[in-house]
């Protein structure tokens, strides 16, 4: 992103989400978003997943400039880069798990069979498989973040971006959560999340800190915590 700006107006009032944001993420690099509430994070995230769009700035993907692009545009671009995992996980609760999971290979033009078959195999790769026709109610919080980051994987995205994904779970789950993001960070994946807890933040490679809509500061993590499955 260059020289990032989101203004949200609302009526006469105007808040300047993001002031002047400009940060560079490589390919397959495992960054973490902090800062106070209010600083900006989700702005950001929604705006580098294409949820959203900038005021000002350009924000450049795989080497094309989405600032300008339309609705349509941005929905490809989600659909094919990008995984979105959101704190409350957003699930639809009359749904199953695998309903769920196969919901955004509608949008890609999949057919039943082959939905069916890719949101099982995501579910399968978060360790779900024998939950597949619960519904999320039926599920404990961690399992439900689970089945969300399944649906997220399930497009075989290149980009995970995870708004808070433990903020909701105990530290042994969230200790799971670290790990899938661990294997999906060793495959190649971009994984950006923000978080507020320094543990969580400190697996991640790069961590870059916001404050009042600017980049405080953007450091390398020269040891992040290693995922020791043994451990537990
Ligand atoms: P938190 O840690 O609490 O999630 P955050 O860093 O994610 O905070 P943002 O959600 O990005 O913060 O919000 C940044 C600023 O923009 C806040 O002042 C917020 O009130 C404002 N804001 C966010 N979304 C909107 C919106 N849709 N409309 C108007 N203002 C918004
Ligand atoms: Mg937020």
């Amino acid at each position: 992103t260059k020289e990032l700006q989101k203004v949200y107006r609302m009526g006469a009032e105007e808040v300047h989400a993001l002031k002047s944001v400009s940060i560079e993420v490589n390919r397959g690099e495992y960054v973490a978003f902090m800062g106070p509430s209010g600083s900006g994070k989700s702005t950001l995230m929604n705006i580098i997943g294409c949820l959203d769009t900038p005021t000002f700035g350009q924000y450049v993907l795989n080497g094309k400039d989405v600032s300008d692009m339309s609705e349509n545009e941005l929905a490809e671009i989600r659909n094919k880069e990008i995984g979105f995992v959101f704190q409350t996980f957003n699930l639809l609760p009359r749904a199953t798990c695998l309903d769920n999971v196969a919901l955004p290979l509608i949008y890609a033009g999949f057919n039943k069979k082959d939905r069916d078959e890719k949101a099982f195999l995501a579910l399968k790769s978060v360790g779900l498989d024998d939950r597949i026709h619960h519904k999320p109610n039926e599920l404990s919080g961690g399992q439900r973040q689970r089945v969300a980051i399944a649906r997220a994987l399930v497009n075989n995205p290149s980009i995970i971006l995870a708004d808070e994904p433990t903020g909701n779970l105990d530290s042994k789950t969230s200790y799971d959560i670290m790990d899938l993001f661990h294997e999906l960070h060793q495959k190649g994946n971009t994984i950006i999340m923000v978080t507020h807890e320094d543990d969580i933040a400190h697996y991640s490679h790069r961590v870059i800190r916001l404050r009042d809509g600017l980049v405080e500061s953007d450091e390398v993590n020269p040891n992040p915590t290693v995922v020791d499955k043994s451990a537990v």
